[in-house]
Order: C-alpha cells, then structure tokens, then sequence
C-alpha cells in the first residue's frame, strides 16, 4: 500500500487521483530509504515505475524546506535525453498538483530565454540533460552550492550517449554533501565505476 511508504497525504492524494492502486515493487523498496535520506544504486528498466520511485520521495523533502534562493536549484534530475526529460516533467506536474514547488525541465532545442527567465528566480526542481545545464551553468545562470539531491536517471544511457566527461564536470561542481540517487538499466563496470566514485554507502537495489 502507497499509505505504508511514509509518503504525505498530499503524495497519497496525488497518487490517487494519478489512478495508481498498489506500489510497485522499486516503488516499494526504494521510496523508504530516499525519504530516509540515504544514497541508491538501483538497477531497474523503464516500464517498472521507477520515476515515481524517485521522484514522490524527492517532492516530500522539497516540500518541508524553504524555496531555492535565486539562481539555485534544491534538487536535479539528470536524464539523457530531452524526451525523457520531457516525460519526468510531466509525472512531477501531476505528482506535485497539491504541492508549492517550482520547477523546470532545462533541455536542448527549447529557447534558452524563458529557462533563463525561470532560473533567475530560483527553482526547486530541475529536470536536465547535462549538455543544456552545463551551458547555462557557464553562462553563470546556475549555481549549486544549495543542491541537496541528485538522480542519475538512465545512467548507462547517459554513457552510451557520449555523457561521460559531462557527468564529471557536472559532479565536480555539486556539493559534496548530497544525497545522490543512481538508476541504470544495466550494472555494467563503468556503471559500477561510478557508483563507488560518487554514492555514499548507497543502499543496493537490483528490480
Ligand atoms: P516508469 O518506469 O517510471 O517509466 O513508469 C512506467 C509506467 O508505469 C508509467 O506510465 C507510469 O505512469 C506507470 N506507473 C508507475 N507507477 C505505477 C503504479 N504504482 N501503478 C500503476 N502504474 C504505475
């Protein structure tokens, strides 16, 4: 039962309204330990709900803290691609419907103006690919020094797409006091790589 999760009544509404009736089985094992604030590997496909797996967990801490001051964002879902982006963008929309949270999804081929215009204020929640995000990082439109969590969605994606080098730059500039989630449809070598360089005692998860 999504009630036995620890999730808000706002979340179980949420979830509600969203038609879901039970909790899948890495929605169940891993929304406890997020909410706990530990780090995670999960090795999971697409398809088995792993997206609200991170995300509702996500929603309640931003929720409880104060708003991101400008220019700064609380928490970070890297995606490799911008359908994917796109696709996080709207589960978080209907997930956060009872919620105060700002958010915007920074990707490729969308006018950088408004995603500008957006980051000067601040937003709680962003959801990227690393190209875009690195641009208007060095373009001073972003800082990170308030980041709090970080997903690696589709990590073996994100390597295969050539994203290696930019996911090291990009985990350079994080604070090293974060909590970071990883999600790979694969536990290749480099995959465990960088699992070892960048979680923290994650706890493991294999759907
Ligand atoms: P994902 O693996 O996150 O891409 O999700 C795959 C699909 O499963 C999406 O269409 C979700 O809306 C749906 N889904 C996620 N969680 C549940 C759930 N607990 N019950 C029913 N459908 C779900």
């Amino acid at each position: 039962m999504f009630n036995k999760l620890g999730l808000s009544d706002y979340l179980l509404r949420a979830i509600e309204q969203r038609g879901y009736q039970e909790p899948t089985p890495v929605q169940r094992q891993a929304i406890p330990p997020i909410l706990a604030g530990r780090d995670l590997m999960v090795t999971a496909q697409t398809g088995t709900g792993k997206t609200a797996a991170f995300t509702l967990p996500i929603l309640q801490r931003l929720a409880q803290g104060a708003s991101a001051s400008a220019h700064h964002c609380r928490a970070l879902i890297l995606a490799p691609t911008r359908e994917l982006a796109m696709q996080i963008e709207s589960s978080v929309a209907d997930y956060a419907c009872y919620l105060s949270i700002t958010r915007l999804a920074v990707v490729g081929g969308m006018a950088a103006g408004p995603q500008l215009a957006a980051l000067r204020k601040g937003v709680d929640l962003l959801i990227a690919t690393p190209g875009r995000l690195l641009d208007l990082q060095a373009h001073g439109a972003l800082e990170f020094s308030e980041l709090e969590v970080l997903v690696l969605d589709e990590a073996d994606r994100m390597l295969d797409l050539g994203f290696s080098q930019e996911i090291e730059h990009l985990l350079s500039l994080l604070p090293k006091k974060r909590q970071t989630l990883m999600f790979s449809a694969t536990f290749s070598p480099v995959i465990r790589h960088l699992a070892q360089a960048y979680l923290k005692n994650p706890v493991k998860l294999q759907i």
